[in-house]
C-alpha cells in the first residue's frame, strides 16, 4: 500500500459505495472531498443505500451461468466481517443484525428452481442444505404449512443499511474527508488528482454513456406489535409461485422486499404494496399483525450483466458504480478494488467488473 498524503480524490456520491471509498481512502492519506446533495443536514435520504433490505447473500443470489457474479460476491462477504469490525472499532456503530438464510419454496415449480440452484453452488464447492418441509419449520416455526422445503444457507449476514450509511459517512468524516452537500452537473466540475464515480443510477448523467440504468425496487418495514408472534430468527428469502420475497429481521420488526421495474420513477405503488404483503403472508401467515412503519421505493444501479463497473474510466476516473441488486453485499470488496487502482494496480478479486469490458 502506497501513502498518498496530499493527494486529492473527489468522490461524487454518498452512498455506501461513495462514502466507503471516501472512509478508507482518507484513511490512506487522500485528501478526500465527498460529494453528494444527500449529505445536506436534514435532506430525505432517497439512495438505493437507504432503500436497501441489507442482506449480504451471493449464495441465495446466485443464479447458473453469473459465475463472476457469484465469485465476486463471495469475495466480498469474505471481507465483510473486517470490514464491519472496523466501522465498528471507529464509531462505535455495530451494523451487523442477522446470521443465515433460509430459502422456501411453495410449490413444485419452486422447488424446481430451488434445486438447480442448489446443484449449481455444488459445481462451485458450496453445498447449501436442502430441508424437508419439517425441517423448515424447526429452522422457522412461524412458517406457514404451505411452505413445501428449502435450503439453509449459514454462512450469509445481514447488516441494518440505515445503521451502515450514516456511519461510513461519519466514518469519512472523522477520517478527514471533507463532506460537501451538491449536486454535480459534470465531472469537470471535480476537483482533485483523482475522482471515483459512485453516482449509484445517476452515474450515467456524469459519464454519458456508461453502461448503467436504474430498476426501481419497492420495500417495506415492518414493526412487531405486542402480542404478534415472535419475529423469524433467519432471514426468510422465497419464492412463491415464481415470484422472490424476502422477509429480514430487523430490530423489533422487519424488512419485507422488493419489487423490481425499469424506470426512474420513485413512487411506491399500492399493487407493489399489495404484492408484497400478500407473497409475505404466503411465508408467514402473522404478518397481517404487524405495523407498516414505512413504504419506500430505491433505484438499483444496474448494469447490462449484473457486474458492476469497478475500475478506470480514464487516467483522472475510476468507475465503482452499477452494482444493482448487490452494492451493499458488494461494499467490502469495491473498496479494496478502488483503492487498488488509485494506487495503480488492479484488485484480482474484482477484475471481472473492469469497465473495459464493455
Ligand atoms: C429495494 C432495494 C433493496 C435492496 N436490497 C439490497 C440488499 O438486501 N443487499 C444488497 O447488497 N443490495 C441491495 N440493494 C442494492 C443496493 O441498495 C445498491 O446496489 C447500493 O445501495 C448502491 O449503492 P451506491 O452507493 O452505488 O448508490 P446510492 O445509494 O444510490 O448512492 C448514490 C449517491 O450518489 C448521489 N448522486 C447522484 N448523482 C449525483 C451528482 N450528480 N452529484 C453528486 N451526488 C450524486 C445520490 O444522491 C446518492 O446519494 C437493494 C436496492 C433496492 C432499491
Amino acid at each position: 500500500m502506497r501513502v498518498h498524503t496530499g493527494k486529492r480524490l473527489t468522490v461524487v456520491g454518498a452512498g455506501v459505495i461513495g462514502a466507503s471509498v471516501a472512509w478508507l481512502a482518507a484513511r490512506e492519506g487522500w485528501q478526500v472531498e465527498l460529494i453528494d446533495p444527500l449529505l445536506a443536514e436534514g435532506a430525505e435520504q432517497t439512495g438505493a443505500s437507504w432503500a436497501a433490505g441489507g442482506m449480504l447473500a451471493p449464495f441465495s443470489e446466485a443464479w447458473p451461468g453469473e459465475d463472476d457474479v457469484f465469485e465476486l460476491g463471495a469475495a466480498s462477504l469474505r471481507r465483510w466481517p473486517d470490514f464491519g469490525a472496523r466501522l465498528r472499532d471507529e464509531t462505535g456503530v455495530d451494523v451487523f443484525t442477522g446470521t443465515g438464510t433460509l430459502l422456501v419454496a411453495v410449490d413444485g415449480a419452486d422447488i424446481e428452481r430451488l434445486t438447480m440452484v442448489a446443484d449449481w453452488l455444488t459445481t462451485h464447492g458450496y453445498r447449501p442444505q436442502r430441508l424437508t418441509r419439517t425441517q423448515v419449520r424447526e429452522e422457522v416455526p412461524s412458517l406457514s404449512r404451505s411452505v413445501r422445503g428449502g435450503l439453509l444457507v449459514p454462512e450469509e449476514l445481514s447488516v441494518d443499511n440505515r445503521a451502515l450509511l450514516p456511519a461510513l459517512r461519519r466514518a469519512a468524516e472523522a477520517a478527514g474527508a471533507r463532506l460537501s452537500a451538491r449536486e454535480l452537473t459534470s465531472i469537470d466540475e471535480c476537483g482533485g488528482d483523482q475522482v471515483v464515480l459512485a453516482a449509484g443510477s445517476d452515474s450515467p448523467r456524469l459519464w454519458p454513456g456508461l453502461p448503467v440504468h436504474p430498476a426501481k425496487g419497492e420495500i417495506l418495514r415492518l414493526r412487531r406489535r405486542p402480542g404478534t408472534p415472535p419475529l423469524p430468527t433467519r432471514i426468510v428469502r422465497g419464492l412463491v409461485h415464481g415470484r422472490h420475497v424476502y422477509l429480514v429481521p430487523r430490530d423489533g420488526g422487519m424488512v419485507v422486499g422488493a419489487t423490481q421495474h425499469e424506470g426512474h420513477d420513485q413512487q411506491v405503488t399500492v399493487g407493489g404494496v399489495r404484492d408484497l404483503i400478500a407473497d409475505a403472508e404466503a411465508l408467514l401467515p402473522s404478518i397481517g399483525e404487524y405495523q407498516l412503519a414505512d413504504a419506500m421505493a430505491g433505484l438499483r444501479p444496474m448494469s447490462p450483466d449484473n457486474l458492476p463497473l469497478i475500475g478506470r474510466l480514464s487516467d483522472r476516473v475510476v468507475a465503482a458504480t452499477g452494482h444493482g441488486r448487490n452494492g451493499v453485499l458488494l461494499t467490502a470488496v469495491t473498496v479494496d478494488a478502488v483503492l487498488a487502482e488509485l494506487d495503480g494496480g488492479q484488485l484480482a478479486d474484482a477484475k471481472a467488473a473492469d469497465p473495459g469490458r464493455f
